[in-house]
């Protein structure tokens, strides 16, 4: 199998029906970046920058993130990375910070949330980003977006960092463009508004998935009682899909629900034209991809979801489906 899939790498990711597929690296620590070469993904659809927080002995400074960022994107060689700004808080704690006592972590001060009440730090971060493109387009996206106004906030602050290192005389990205990562519901239903301002969109299914079925992401106990090829997710995932295309708004989803091969095939069925994943999914989806009819996967969801009812789950379908190809 491993063979099998190092054969595909430099295999483009077209479906028999000629839909491309963009295949994307998640990554966290400047380690990952190998897998760039090995599995030929096109880039990085997700670099989780606190990773690299959550390994130091303490805060890096300014100097510290702008080498790192350096290190990243030379690493990248010359491939494409969406970058997403600190996503801290929730299950993500930094060592070195005082541990909030919260009732609910992963509804409480994290990510865009802690950037825009304390803009010093998403500040220093944007900057050494800024600074380490070096003239490179840069992609930048913000976590844990619940409202549009916040996401305005922090392309408003960007706008500032930019403006302060032109002053300077620093040489600015040759194009910068800032996303949101849509996986808090709310959202959804300002998904044409965030569509409009964003320049691209990115679907966090993880939280996404445990926010909209209230069920807890680390809970075992309640990990098996949704599904995310149920009517009622498929039918969130369809709108942002639908809404973005309507909106030319470029959309990946970078939850690890795209590095399963059955729910990306489902993915693809509602529009998807990118995902992004675990280095290890790259080979088992590129194989689903090359094997399938994107035409027929949309056609089969479609007429299922019309027929079915809310909670029933697609799985069985989309498994007779794919079995029959
Ligand atoms: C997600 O929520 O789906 C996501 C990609 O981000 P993380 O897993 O880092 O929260
Ligand atoms: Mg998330």
């Amino acid at each position: 199998r491993q063979e099998q899939y190092r054969a595909l790498r430099d295999v483009p990711a077209v479906t028999r029906d000629g839909v491309h597929i963009g295949l994307h690296l998640n990554a966290g620590l400047l380690i990952d970046f190998g897998h760039l070469h090995e599995t030929g993904a096109e880039g990085v659809g997700l670099f989780r920058t606190e990773l690299q927080f959550m390994v130091a002995q303490r805060m890096p400074t300014a100097a510290e993130q702008q080498e790192l960022y350096r290190k990243v994107f030379a690493a990248s060689g010359g491939k494409p990375v969406t970058v997403r700004t600190l996503d801290i808080g929730g299950d993500k704690i930094l060592p070195y910070m005082a541990k909030l006592e919260e009732e609910n972590p992963a509804l409480g001060w994290r990510a865009i949330r802690i950037g825009l009440d304390r803009p010093g730090l998403l500040r220093m971060q944007l900057r050494a980003l800024l600074k380490a493109a070096d003239g490179r387009p840069l992609k930048i996206m913000f976590p844990m977006v619940a409202t549009v106004d916040e996401f305005v906030r922090a392309k408003g602050i960007v706008a500032r960092e930019k403006a302060h290192l032109s002053r300077h005389g620093h040489r600015l990205p040759s194009e910068c463009r800032l996303g949101a990562m849509v996986e808090v519901p709310s959202l959804l239903f300002q998904i044409d508004e965030i569509a409009r301002e964003a320049d691209f969109l990115s679907v966090g299914s993880n939280d996404l998935m445990q926010f909209l079925f209230a069920v807890d992401r680390e809970n075992r106990r309640v990990a098996d009682r949704f599904d995310p090829l149920s009517v009622a997710a498929l039918r969130a995932f369809r709108l942002i899909a639908e809404r973005a295309a309507a909106a030319g708004c470029p959309v990946t989803v970078c939850g690890e629900i795209g590095g399963r091969p059955l729910d990306a095939m489902a993915l693809i069925g509602l529009g998807y034209r990118n995902l992004s994943m675990s280095p290890a999914a790259i080979g088992p989806i590129k194989a689903m991809v090359l094997s399938l009819d994107a035409a027929a996967v949309r056609a089969t969801i479609e007429a299922e979801m019309a027929r079915m009812h809310d909670g029933d789950s697609l799985r069985p379908v989309l498994t007779a489906f794919a079995r029959a190809r």
